[in-house]
């Protein structure tokens, strides 16, 4: 049997039980439609009511935030189709091509479409809006981008000087293009009388564009004055990074240069389709504590722990950290449960105990798959405690999480799981405990003057009082919880050499502590409290989420 429509609407979240419980009788009182009186009332678009009798009949509704463009397909349909019958083409899959339209009733393109590409049509229920911004963006722009690149490029025969604007906007329209291409990689490489340009998409590398020599070490340069990276020596690798502002939308930019014999290599890699880690500074993590987690991130081997509770984000920290140093040169590894987040470029596997493949097994089979960096999800026992250290002994980077309340902690835990303290001392590079905090609405937040025992916690932290906190109020757009959002505390304990020495001589857990906050650790709560004095979070929440150590 057919659903209400009045419940199709609720379940796609455009009305509520409310405001169909008025409707209804609305419509009982007046004999009319349920859809026209939504309508009438104002409570949906027209568009909605469409999506809505189309859902009700059966069609199948397009997830537009997490759809990948085939653009294979794009170029075999032509764009005055696409645009006259709003219809964007996004898929295919075997003899069925998959298209989203705002009308699925319309069977006359179906039809049309059908006949043009010979395959099946299988239609998917779009906004208006997301269909003309995907013809808008994947049709018109990615045209006009290649004609301006292939102006830009003509070259007179021996010409080796260009306009140094000619360079700029060529940098620009390559990283225009990746982002329409939804590329996480570009490369700019040398040849021996070419420069070669290849975009990876869907953890494919293809060649997209090939310009003369002479290009090269212009956009090699060009690249490297956006990432504030040093363009007088081109005879060491370089690594920078910056921000750029697309058409449609900010990207974050990752550069490394490589110094070949035939000039440097360049290698752009765009952070924009990894969101979902995302950067560690929109996590939360303080500049300075940025700095630090960088610094230790550097090595090439060894092993990197994040800890917490379950739900603090120690995953997504050590994805964002595999996001910063993974590159096209580098094999990465991860063993998961379960993959908490696919990362096209690296190799992810799955444990599964009803198959026996423990993290236990799967680090050992791993470990012949000759990776560079491993990341375990989870040391839960010996086993895997001792392979990891032992992988991170010969030349591996091993980055995994563990269950404790701090920094510190990670390093008694370890030793609990029966590792020597001379082994854990020499490969533990980095600890990072975290938790996440609630953040307070910015709507409906109030100031409140200090008390005297919250002053005291300030002090105690040596950090200056502030003068007001903020305190939750709760609203309408927070749902009168007084927060939204959440945001991340994090401990960055290093190790040092007093940090190693201190392991390997067994010390205490406040020893530790004390030797971390020497060497510039801010321990949990006292990030938390400066989350508190920056009107981030409230002292109530830290109360609730971290202990006063
Ligand atoms: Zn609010």
């Amino acid at each position: 049997m057919k659903k209400r429509i009045g419940d199709v609407l609720i379940e796609m979240g455009f009305i509520d039980n409310g405001q169909l419980e008025m409707a209804l009788m609305e419509a009982k009182k007046t004999g009319a439609m349920i859809g026209d009186v939504l309508l009438r009332l104002d409570w949906i678009t027209d568009e909605q009511l469409q999506m809505g009798l189309a859902v009700q009949s059966g069609a199948q509704i397009l997830e537009t935030s997490t759809v990948t463009i085939d653009h294979e397909l794009i170029t075999k349909i032509p764009l005055d189709f696409v645009n006259q019958h709003t219809v964007f083409p996004f898929a295919r899959e075997d003899n069925i091509v998959k298209v989203a339209t705002a009308n699925p009733f319309d069977v006359l393109t179906k039809d049309e479409l059908a006949r043009m590409t010979g395959l099946r049509v299988e239609n998917y229920l779009a906004p208006k809006e997301w269909i003309a911004n995907a013809i808008e963006l994947h049709y018109k722009r990615a045209r006009a981008i290649d004609e301006e690149i292939e102006k830009l490029t003509v070259t007179k025969a021996g010409q080796e000087d260009f306009a140094e604007d000619q360079i700029i906007k060529l940098a620009d329209l390559l990283l225009e293009k990746g982002n329409v291409l939804g590329a996480s990689d570009i490369h700019v490489e040398p040849d021996n009388k070419l420069v070669r340009i290849y975009y990876r998409i869907d953890g494919v590398l293809q060649q997209k564009y090939i310009f003369p020599k002479n290009f090269q070490q212009s956009l090699a340069t060009r690249y490297k004055i956006m990432g504030d990276m040093d363009i007088s020596n081109t005879n060491i690798p370089h690594d920078g990074r910056f921000k750029y502002q697309s058409s449609v939308g900010e990207i974050n930019l990752r550069v490394s240069t490589f110094p070949t014999h035939l000039g440097e290599t360049v290698v752009l890699r765009l952070l924009k389709y990894s969101d979902v880690v995302g950067d560690l500074a929109k996590h939360g993590l303080e500049a300075e504590d940025l700095e630090r987690f960088f610094h230790y991130l550097k090595q090439p081997y060894g092993l990197i722990l994040s800890t917490g509770p379950t739900g603090s984000g120690k995953t997504t920290t050590l994805y964002s950290a595999l996001m910063q140093i993974n590159n096209p040169n580098i094999n990465v590894l991860t063993i998961e449960d379960p993959i908490e987040h696919v990362i096209p470029t690296i190799r992810q596997t799955a444990v599964n105990p009803k198959t026996g493949l423990t993290f236990g097994s799967a680090l050992r089979s791993a470990m012949r798959q000759d990776p560079d960096v491993i990341l375990v999800g989870e040391i839960r026992d010996q086993e895997t405690a001792e392979l990891a250290l032992r992988a991170s002994m010969t030349g591996h980077l091993v980055l995994s999480t563990l269950h404790t309340n701090d920094a510190a902690s990670a390093i008694n835990r370890m030793l609990d799981l029966g590792i020597n303290t001379s082994i854990l001392a020499s490969s533990l590079i980095m600890v990072v405990a975290q938790r996440l905090v609630r953040k307070l609405c910015p709507q409906c937040v109030e100031m409140q003057p200090l008390t005297d025992s919250d002053k005291e916690l300030f002090i105690q932290h040596s950090l200056e009082p502030p003068m007001e906190t903020s305190k939750p109020v709760g609203c309408e757009s927070c749902d009168h919880s007084g927060y939204n959002g959440r945001t991340g505390i994090f401990e960055v304990l290093g190790v040092d050499r007093n940090m190693e020495e201190l392991i390997a001589t067994n010390a205490t857990h406040s020893m530790i502590q004390d030797s971390a906050m020497q060497a510039g650790t801010n321990l949990m709560f006292k990030q938390a409290l400066q989350k508190v004095k920056s009107g981030i979070t409230s002292i109530e929440e830290i109360f609730r989420v971290v202990a006063n150590a």
